[in-house]
């Protein structure tokens, strides 16, 4: 496993590694990904290996241009003015699938397919140098925090024996979340399977409506998935499998608090903060996800500062309230806290 700066001559050498099957691990304006041959059967069950992912989690596939997408996937008006309005970026779309070269295992053996066109330039590169789609989960191992630095997806797969041939280090992650997934099928509404980078209301208004929700996975809709070895019609499935497991989250508890409760922290306890509320308190570590309260500054550090005070010797995070607008922020947090739906806030 080597990091090292993004050239014309590491990327050459990153998209030789993903030719022969390797798994190479690149920045995104989202977050980290760990990047593999999308149509090589091997290189995917080598990521899945490594990542330690349930087979049932499908995984989002990254092409170099819109015109890609549209050719791997049969996307409706509503996804083509999607992609139109938000590609290059941090958006996904879920589509039905129509290139056969990219292996089952990507898909989980669904009929859907869930593409993005990511902006980041060393992204950029790294596809068109080579001419393959890259599928391309988070680049942590499967349950953390996300990785959003070089460093975070060296530290994961310090002990693996699927660690990636390269990290390409481009430093931290712009927004430090991972892209909004979009589900698109025919004459069905669009619906929002994923809070993420791209919030709803910016959606909403290219679409000039409202897009329908998710309603949270269930233990039932859980094993479903686990069932679910062969490809059936999408209404029988779950439409966003791989929701349900833990995500997100540090090898300590974390405590999300509600608005208005009490900002007390014991003296074993680390503090994350969020605008002006101060804990009552003497916490063992302290840190801000943004001092001004702007959401955009708080996802950028998000991960970042799970990963430090989970190491810091806490027994537990205790997060201050988000406020309810900052819904993909609150979602990844009341996640890592492993405390159910963040309707339940
Ligand atoms: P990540 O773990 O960031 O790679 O996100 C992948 C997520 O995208 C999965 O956990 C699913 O929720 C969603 N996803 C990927 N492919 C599909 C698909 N074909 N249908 C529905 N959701 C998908
Ligand atoms: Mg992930």
């Amino acid at each position: 496993m080597k990091l090292v700066s993004p050239t014309a001559e590491t990327i050459d050498q990153a998209a030789q590694e993903l030719t022969q099957g390797a798994l190479v691990a690149f920045p995104s304006e989202t977050v980290y990904g760990l990047g593999a041959d999308a149509t090589n059967g091997q290189a995917i069950a080598r990521l899945y290996a490594a990542k330690n992912r349930p087979a049932v989690n499908p995984l989002i596939v990254h092409l170099g241009n819109r015109a890609e997408a549209e050719k791997t996937c049969s996307f409706d008006d509503t996804a083509k003015r999607l992609g139109e309005a938000f590609w290059p970026g941090a958006l996904t779309l879920v589509a039905p699938l129509m290139d056969s070269a990219i292996v089952s295992a990507v898909t989980a053996n669904l009929p859907t397919l869930a593409v993005r066109v990511p902006a980041h330039p060393v992204a950029q590169d790294l596809l068109k140098a080579v001419h393959c789609p890259i599928a391309a989960p988070s680049a942590n191992r499967s349950g953390r925090p996300s990785a959003t630095e070089a460093q975070h997806v060296a530290d994961d797969f310090a002990e693996s024996e699927f660690a990636p041939a390269l990290i390409l280090d481009a430093g931290a992650s712009e927004h430090g979340l991972e892209s909004t997934i979009v589900l698109c099928l025919p004459d069905k509404a669009p619906t929002l399977l994923r809070y993420g980078a791209i919030s709803r209301p910016e959606l909403e208004e290219v679409l000039g409506a409202p897009l329908a929700a998710l309603p949270e996975a269930t233990e039932a809709t859980e094993a479903i998935a686990i069932e679910a070895t062969e490809a059936v019609a999408v209404e029988s499935r779950p439409l966003s499998p791989g929701r349900h497991f833990r995500h997100y989250a540090p090898a300590i508890p974390v405590r999300l608090l509600r608005q208005g409760e009490s900002p007390r922290v014991e003296r074993s306890e680390a503090w994350l903060g969020f605008g002006s509320t101060e804990p009552i308190g003497t916490p063992l570590a302290a840190e801000t996800l943004s001092p001004s309260g702007n959401p955009q500054q708080a996802a950028h550090n998000l991960f970042a500062a799970l990963r430090r005070l989970e190491v810091s010797g806490a027994t537990a995070i205790v997060v201050a309230p988000l406020p309810v607008s900052a819904e993909a922020l609150r979602e990844r947090v009341s996640r890592a806290a492993a405390i159910g739906p963040v309707e339940a806030l």
